[in-house]
């Protein structure tokens, strides 16, 4: 509640939209970046095999990582950073006309609870996702974006496919969270059909376990190409 007591003393919170998001320290945990092989053991540590050695560097498949932290604090470890621009475009953002209004779709396919809990910090006075002409809705009739959490359960599958045919055209899809992206700790369970990409088309991936709520904002500002127009400082 710290955000709430600041601002009743600040009398605003909120960002405005001109100024840059920065870093925000201690928020997100990071994650690993591409590091020289110095152990040729380093690519062979990760829990959930996300890292592999490729012309002496150690590279990161982000769809696998969860952040675990375990490749980082091993001497010689993995190199970390602090920034948000986690989003990856798979294809073309939305028309012009969907560059100052979104309304986006959640769907739950069998989330843990935080991938959630993050896409709903969007909302607080700190984000403020609506400055940006963001609305989540509850009828996928009205949405743009359908974002999707967690793997697809068994009995989630049914409810996705039919979530996605309800969307209009022209629609994206939003894979969010190392879950939805491989199945990620989740893949092996019996009552797991797997990725999001396995049942229905995605367009942007937000790697993370889970996402921080500006890497998630990175990805709207993708999908509606103003990437460049509100920046998102490095930590
Ligand atoms: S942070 Fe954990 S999950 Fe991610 S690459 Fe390192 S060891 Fe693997
Ligand atoms: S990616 Fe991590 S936080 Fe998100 S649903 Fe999976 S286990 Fe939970």
């Amino acid at each position: 509640m710290l955000w709430f007591r600041e601002g009743l003393y600040q009398s605003l919170k909120t960002l405005t939209p001109q100024e840059e998001f920065s870093a925000s320290p201690g928020l997100s945990p990071g994650r690993p970046v591409p590091t020289a092989m110095e152990d040729a053991a380093l690519g062979t540590i990760c829990p959930t095999h996300a890292l592999r050695e490729q012309e002496g560097l150690v590279e990161i498949d982000y769809a696998r990582c969860i952040q675990c932290h375990f490749c980082h604090q091993r001497t010689p470890g993995m190199n970390w950073e602090a920034g948000y621009h986690w989003a990856q475009m798979k294809s073309p953002g939305l028309p012009a006309p969907f560059r100052h209004s979104l309304q986006v779709r959640v769907i739950d396919a069998g989330d843990c609870g935080a991938c959630l809990n993050e896409i709903h910090q969007l909302a607080s006075p700190v984000y403020s996702l609506h400055r940006f002409g963001i609305s989540f809705t509850p009828a996928p009739r009205d949405a743009d974006v359908l974002m999707v959490t967690g793997p697809v359960t068994v009995s989630m599958k049914e409810a996705l496919e039919e979530t996605f045919e309800a969307v209009p055209e022209p629609k994206r899809v939003m894979a969010v969270g190392t879950c939805a992206l491989s199945g990620g700790i989740f893949s092996s369970s019996f009552a797991v059909v797997g990725p999001v990409d396995q049942v229905i088309p995605v367009d942007i991936e937000i790697p993370g376990c889970p996402p921080p709520p500006l890497a998630i904002l990175d990805g709207f500002r993708l999908i509606m190409g103003v990437r460049s127009k509100y920046p998102i400082k490095e930590g």
